[in-house]
């Protein structure tokens, strides 16, 4: 079976974008590629792509209006590649609803990982006969969703149900860049205060409780200015 995945690279720039195109051709992948948004988007709606990398500094368009049109009609996952080092674009671009993002200039493995944790994540969610995700696990840490316990190392660790909270939404979304302001969202709703100082608090509990070195975290990780990160579960 040769099921080649397609992407579509919309990036203005020959260098980057022939780089990107050679090196997704030579894994095996189908591309399709627009210098423009304009260009971009009715290729995005025309060809189908399984997955779209996306430079946010388009001549025709904020990328960020991009991500925006093609969440109006598709879940399709966009990992947007970004020049810029303000971290506020990378939150921008997440809330809008953008999967991830990858700041140049980065090597190919970093953007080979990215592309297959988004396209695993793509099948798994909108495949209904695939198992429910009912169990993380990655190194010593299980979560068992149903039975609300988590383990290290076979050992039972006790959490309170905001750090649990916190704890299996970055699980459930593992590999995934989750921004303060959606964690906040989630765990204490659409009202509460945006300042991520309680948040903070709880993170630094979760990882007293989960990491052998809070200061050197193994699961959770920090996108300083953007969010946390949790390590790819291993059950998939
Ligand atoms: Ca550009």
């Amino acid at each position: 079976m040769n099921l080649k995945h397609e992407i579509l690279l919309i990036e203005d720039e020959k260098n980057i974008c022939n780089f990107i195109a050679t090196t997704l051709r030579t894994q095996d992948y189908k591309v399709s590629f627009a210098g423009n948004a304009a260009g971009g988007l009715s290729l995005a709606a025309s060809a189908c792509p399984d997955l779209v990398l996306l430079d946010l500094g388009l001549p025709d368009m904020d990328g960020i209006d991009v991500i925006r049109n093609i969440r109006t009609w598709s879940n399709i996952p966009i990992i947007v590649i970004s020049a810029r080092t303000q971290e506020k674009e990378k939150v921008e671009a997440l809330d809008a609803g953008a999967d991830d993002y990858i700041t140049k200039p980065f090597g190919t493995s970093e953007l080979m990982a990215r592309i297959r944790t988004a396209l695993r994540r793509a099948t798994l969610s909108g495949n209904a006969s695939a198992p429910a995700e009912n169990r993380y696990a990655a190194r010593d840490l299980v979560i068992d969703y149903e039975k609300h316990i988590v383990t290290v190392n076979g050992s039972i660790i006790h959490f309170t149900q905001i750090e649990y909270k916190i704890l299996t939404f970055l699980a459930r979304n593992a590999g995934k860049v989750i921004t303060y302001d959606t964690l906040i969202t989630h765990v204490w709703g659409p009202y509460a205060d945006s300042n991520n100082r309680i948040l903070r608090v709880n993170m630094a509990n979760i990882r007293r409780k989960l990491e052998q070195n809070p200061a050197d975290p193994q699961y959770i990780f920090t996108e300083i200015g953007i969010g946390y990160r949790m390590i790819d579960n291993e059950n998939l």
